[in-house]
């Protein structure tokens, strides 16, 4: 998996993870990808630079990249546990759900649950702001 910075029409930046670069832009194409702000699916990926350490040797960054692999694992984990805690799991109820919230006929919570593509390409179009995790399976290390 890697991240890209991506941005909209509309000038939002945002962060996506992607198998690669190709992985990118057959779901940018198929318009999959939605700015998480705006919804807008009409995205590119930004021009920023991606961010490099201090210790700019190829040895040290090959040291960094097994690293940052684990430390990413170990983030989305966190991200996992967070949402886990914090987050009203609706399961399958999610497209309903997100959507009912958005038109104020659900009270307004951070939840999380499973939808499919189609159903996550749909609630962007309608302007619902939804996301999607890498989700890992918690200490499998
Ligand atoms: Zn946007």
């Amino acid at each position: 998996m890697i991240s890209f910075n991506l941005i909209c029409r509309n000038d939002h930046e945002f962060e996506g993870w992607f198998r690669n670069s190709a992985d990118f832009e057959g779901q940018a194409k198929k318009q999959l990808v939605a700015c998480p702000a705006c919804g807008d699916v009409k995205i590119a990926k930004s021009l920023m630079a991606p961010v490099v350490g201090a210790k700019d040797t190829v040895r040290a960054r090959r040291t960094e990249k097994a690293e940052e692999a684990r430390n990413v694992r170990k983030m989305l984990g966190e991200v996992r546990d967070y949402v886990e805690k914090n987050f009203d799991d609706v399961g399958d109820d999610f497209t309903d759900e997100a959507r009912k919230i958005y038109y104020g006929e659900s009270d307004e919570r951070p939840i999380y649950g499973n939808a499919t593509d189609d159903d996550a390409k749909e609630l962007a179009e309608e302007g619902v702001p939804v996301g999607k995790l890498p989700w890992v399976k918690p200490a499998d290390s």
